[in-house]
């Protein structure tokens, strides 16, 4: 067995035998409210945002960004589990201002192996066989920041199957202090109607 799946088991097992009554949460959320933000593996959204089981949807994928599935998401999270707020987390040092879609297409193109990336920008082992179905996906990557959460609140904000009453927070994380800091511009075009 790996050493992760190994760790990931045996910290369930610990989870599961201190689980106390969460066992009869009901399945929307309590506190009705939603959260889109990164994968990034330095953001913890249950404690940056103060959450415990059952308290609020949390959405992420690269980047935090509203692509159609994370509409998707957000979609159901208010149609049928009846979330009223929703927030866009994007944060500091995000991978996704350090590539953009030519630069994931040329890696892909060339290897499927991990690239890494140094002051000069990112590099493959060149080993194939690449992919060209790089060029067939939206990367969604970000050139800035604040622009980035602004887009995203007013792509949530004008979509046909979004509400105008629910209110949108756009901010930004910051990894080195764990602040939230808002996008006051996002949060003005998410202003609930
Ligand atoms: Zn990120």
């Amino acid at each position: 067995m790996s050493k992760v799946l190994e760790e990931v088991l045996a910290a369930n097992k610990a989870y599961a035998a201190d689980f106390g009554g969460k066992g009869d949460l009901p399945m929307p959320p309590g506190r009705r409210f939603a959260i889109l933000t990164c994968m990034d593996a330095r953001l913890d959204p249950a404690k940056y945002a103060g959450l415990a089981e059952g308290d609020a949807h949390v959405i992420r994928n690269a980047g935090g960004r509203a692509s159609d599935d994370a509409i998707r998401s957000l979609v159901i999270s208010y149609k049928l589990l009846a979330t009223r707020e929703w927030f866009v987390v994007h944060h500091t040092d995000c991978g996704m201002l350090t590539f953009t879609d030519e630069i994931m297409r040329r890696l892909l193109a060339s290897s499927l192996k991990t690239a890494s990336v140094d002051a000069s920008g990112w590099h493959d082992s060149g080993q194939g066989p690449g992919s060209t179905e790089g060029n067939y996906v939206d990367w969604l990557t970000i050139s800035d920041l604040a622009q980035s959460v602004v887009d995203d609140v007013q792509r949530i904000r004008n979509h046909p199957l979004v509400p105008k009453d629910i209110p949108i927070y756009g901010y930004i994380y910051d990894c080195k202090t764990g602040t939230l800091n808002e996008v006051a511009e996002a949060t003005r075009i998410g202003k609930a109607a």
